[in-house]
């Protein structure tokens, strides 16, 4: 019988982390067969409808083990939907061990890899004799974010916001203090506490297997390569997304058929984002006065930024527009609600600029289909997502939010003509281009592949192959 390696994978819930990791897996085994994965996935409730949807569609070559839901009352309430993911994952934890007990009591397991926000679980890999990564599922920058902490948290007194200086991490575009994600920026929450306490982890384990190629980030990359001296290896697979099943008869897709190429913004805030009432209106006032074509994604109105993230809506957004929206743009726009096939809609040829909430699977979809974006972070990291795509790729134009938090319909319907249809909207899609096409080459045998070759050609050696 053939020799195989066996490797765990531990995810963490939120389609944002779920989907980059099952992905790796996939990618994993369809260059190297001889792998077996195990996939185990923590649970906090029924999943929303965008993960059960994608769930249905998992491949037969990987086992899937759910863990029972944890209970969700114990989950404290106002606090940052990283922490809720991360706590979920605490709280699983006895299952994960009982899981991994009982896998390695059948086969050695070669290698843990655990999502970021599941990284208390590496904590068995010694146990179990396996080696221990784990799996970031955003850019670089952020990565590298995080192992400096514990030298900010050390340098900086007051608090990361009031900076006056940018924060220069090694190899990546100067960053503001008020463009820290929510959870670093807000320092006495216990949230940071976690955060500061990972960094320290992180660079225990094997190595750290990461979402970017090097060509988009070289020089965070590098710098990276030599944090720690070397010791926790970086390996940048990226990029690596979902694919989707494609539906002819999709209501989006066949309504983008009628439009000329690169004619229409695709609006979307990722898989949970929501807006405030105010500021939909003030979005709808600037898609209708920039004049250009759109697709919208549209989630009904929450205070909150994440609060679809976790939970399914059942509201009808379209109610939420303003009075006479649709029927006055019924000819150059479309809305739908909560949900597109996003990577079709960027594949498809009428769409010419995406204003999104910058998560990073939105961004590498953007970049694989050398689609311009205009940043509109919300939460979690998209405000340092969306000042590489901005000041450092130059291929997102950003918005200006007033001092109350709201993009106004002006500014809105700017950026969009600007990107759509000025001089500097056709500079950044050409380096949209250059960026498609590395990532072309990095997955098609460049530094992606040749690293995902590497991890697994060590792998295959420890298991005996
Ligand atoms: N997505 C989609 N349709 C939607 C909204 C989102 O297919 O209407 C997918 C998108 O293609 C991406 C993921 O959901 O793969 C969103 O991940 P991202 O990291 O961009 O943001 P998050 O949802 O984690 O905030």
């Amino acid at each position: 019988m053939a020799k195989t390696t066996h490797i765990a994978i531990v995810s963490s819930p939120g389609f944002g982390h779920l989907v980059p990791i099952i992905e790796f897996s996939k990618r994993l085994i369809k260059n190297h067969p001889n792998f077996h994965v195990t996939c185990i996935i923590p649970s906090l409730g029924s999943p929303t409808e965008s993960s059960k949807a994608y769930l249905k569609t998992l491949p037969s070559f990987i086992d899937f083990i759910f863990l029972p839901p944890i209970n969700k009352e114990q989950l404290p309430q106002g606090v940052y939907v990283g922490r809720k993911i991360q706590l979920t994952v605490s709280y699983s934890l006895p299952s994960i061990h009982e899981v991994l007990k009982s896998l390695s009591s059948k086969v050695p397991l070669t290698a843990l890899v655990v999502d970021i926000l599941a990284l208390q679980a590496l904590e068995f890999a010694k146990e179990f004799n396996a080696l221990s990564y784990f799996y970031f599922p955003s850019s670089a920058m952020v990565l590298s974010l995080l192992l400096h902490l514990p030298k900010l948290d050390e340098e900086v007194s007051g608090e990361y916001k009031d900076l006056i200086e940018p924060i220069k991490l090694p190899g990546c575009v100067p960053l503001l203090g008020v463009d820290l994600p929510d959870a670093i920026r807000n320092r006495p929450v216990e949230y940071y506490q976690h955060l500061l306490k990972s960094a320290k982890e992180m660079l225990k384990t094997d190595g750290i297997i990461i979402n970017t190629f090097l060509e988009m980030e070289p020089g965070a990359i590098r710098a990276l390569e030599e944090f720690g001296n070397g010791k926790s290896r970086l390996y940048p697979v990226g990029p690596i997304t979902q694919k989707g099943s494609i539906n002819e008869a999709d209501k989006c897709l066949r309504w983008l058929d009628n439009h000329p190429p690169c004619s229409v913004l695709y609006v979307s805030f990722g898989s949970g984002g929501t807006l405030s009432q105010h500021q939909i209106n003030e979005l709808a006032a600037g898609l209708e006065w920039s004049g250009q074509r759109f697709l919208w994604v549209l989630r009904a109105p929450s205070n909150s930024a994440s609060a679809a993230y976790l939970e399914t809506e059942n509201e009808d957004p379209l109610k939420f527009l303003p009075s006479g929206f649709l029927e006055r743009t019924k000819e150059k726009g479309l809305v739908v609600a909560s949900w597109a096939p996003q990577v079709q809609v960027l594949s498809h040829n009428s769409v010419g600029g995406f204003l999104s909430h910058c998560g990073w699977n939105s961004i590498l979809e953007s970049v694989q289909e050398g689609v311009p974006l205009i940043t509109w972070p919300l939460f979690a990291e998209q405000k340092m997502n969306a000042v590489m795509l901005a000041d450092g790729l130059k291929v997102a134009l950003r918005p200006k939010v007033n001092e109350v938090g709201i993009v106004e319909k002006e500014e809105i319907a700017g950026v969009i003509k600007c990107l759509m249809e000025g001089g500097e909207g056709k500079g950044m899609r050409e380096r949209m281009g250059n960026l498609k096409d590395s990532a072309t080459n990095a997955l098609k045998d460049g530094s992606s592949t040749q690293t995902l070759t590497q991890l697994a050609r060590q792998w295959e050696c420890l298991s005996g192959i």
